[in-house]
């Protein structure tokens, strides 16, 4: 996809496209509401309505019925799940369409298909339940819809393991490797339950007695952000800062996550942050724009960027900017907005209503 803004957007002053953006805003009234996920630009963030994670920001899609407009700083995936949970009337721009999500990526339908077909032979939805995690794309959900699955976040994650082995007997879970892995230990699984399905090799390059021993089976997926935190970034902070606390993402590896004092979706840092004494001292691993913000926030409170000197940046949520924005609601009535066609709507709907009734 090209996408290119016109040169007066690109070359305004931030002064002014914050009044801009303010203006435009007014003028929307209660016609409008503007998301932004906690991993945009600070300056993003400030101008938006509602701040949260993905699994926040899609209850608020799908309860406001009465905006008219949803505008998503965030990624594709999110803006698609806003579209298909909220109501008919509504339109979701997305005001930076290249911003994409590469762990969504992984997770290609054919891919899934094909699998799919071989994990027929071991019971299909009758014993294997799909589990997406929300970074994916809407065909993907509503495969999980259609198969009797449902859509988690790093924030239901736990209680979803639960519900689908109350259903069935195993697990399919796409696209992240780590989030599964972690949640499937955490849920009293033992590594050895766990396998994971490397799409690029014939027969997720596992034999047929692991496919049917596992109880989980993961999409060889991850996001290279979280997935960029070493054990030794730990052993580092515990060396140099022996007080401090260390608080990572599920979508860390588990070598990450299980050396780490706490490790929950990016709500649950931010609480977490929140509920440390004043003159703390805490290592954050996850996404670079939170972390920031959280310094900004808490200035009682020494906050550290776990990986040191190496950044943990999403491009991709990086590349909403305020010209993008201003851009977007100014110019709403030209710009196509984020659709999904009907049928896939249909079925990721069925998957992301039972995320929502799963916590
Ligand atoms: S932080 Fe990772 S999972 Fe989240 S949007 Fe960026 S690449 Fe995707």
């Amino acid at each position: 996809m090209y996408f290119a803004l016109p040169q007066e957007y690109r070359e305004a002053k931030p002064a002014n496209l914050v009044e801009r953006i303010k203006a435009a805003k007014a003028k929307l009234g209660g016609r409008a509401i503007v998301l932004t996920h906690q991993y945009q630009r600070m300056e993003v963030v400030q101008l938006g309505d509602v701040l949260g994670d993905s699994y926040g920001l899609s209850k608020i899609a799908a309860s406001r019925g009465d905006v008219e407009y949803i505008f998503f700083c965030g990624v594709h995936f999110m803006a698609e799940s806003a579209y298909i949970l909220a109501k008919k009337h509504q339109t979701v721009f997305l005001p930076n369409p290249l911003a994409g999500c590469p762990m969504a990526d992984m997770a290609d339908m054919a891919d899934v298909l094909a699998a799919w077909k071989i994990l027929e032979d071991f019971g299909g939805d009758k014993k294997i339940m799909p589990i997406s995690y929300m970074n994916s794309a809407a065909g993907l959900k509503a495969f999980t819809g259609h198969h009797g699955g449902l859509i988690c976040t790093s924030s239901n994650a736990d209680a979803v393991y639960k519900w689908a082995f109350e259903r069935r007997e195993k697990l399919f879970f796409f696209p992240d490797e780590h989030l599964g892995y972690n949640t499937g230990i955490k849920f009293g699984l033992k590594p050895e339950e766990m396998v994971v399905w490397n799409f690029s090799e014939e027969y997720g390059d596992l034999t047929e007695e692991q496919i049917d021993k596992a109880k989980v089976i993961l999409w060889k997926g991850h996001c290279h952000v979280h997935t960029n935190f070493k054990p030794e970034h730990i052993d580092n902070i515990r060396a140099e800062y022996p007080e401090a606390k260390i608080v990572v993402h599920p979508e860390c590896t588990h070598e990450v996550v299980s050396k780490a004092d706490a490790a929950g979706s990016t709500s649950f840092i931010v609480k977490y942050v929140e509920e440390q004494p004043e003159g703390s001292t805490i290592a954050i691993g996850t996404e670079l724009n939170l972390i920031n913000r959280l310094v900004h926030e808490h200035p009682d409170k020494q906050i550290l960027v776990l990986s040191g000197e190496t950044c943990p940046v999403c491009a991709n949520m990086y590349r909403t900017t305020l010209n993008d924005l201003a851009y977007c609601l100014e110019n709403y009535q030209d710009i196509k907005p984020i659709t999904v066609p009907d049928d896939i709507r249909a079925d990721a709907l069925i998957a992301l209503e039972r995320m929502l009734e799963v916590h």
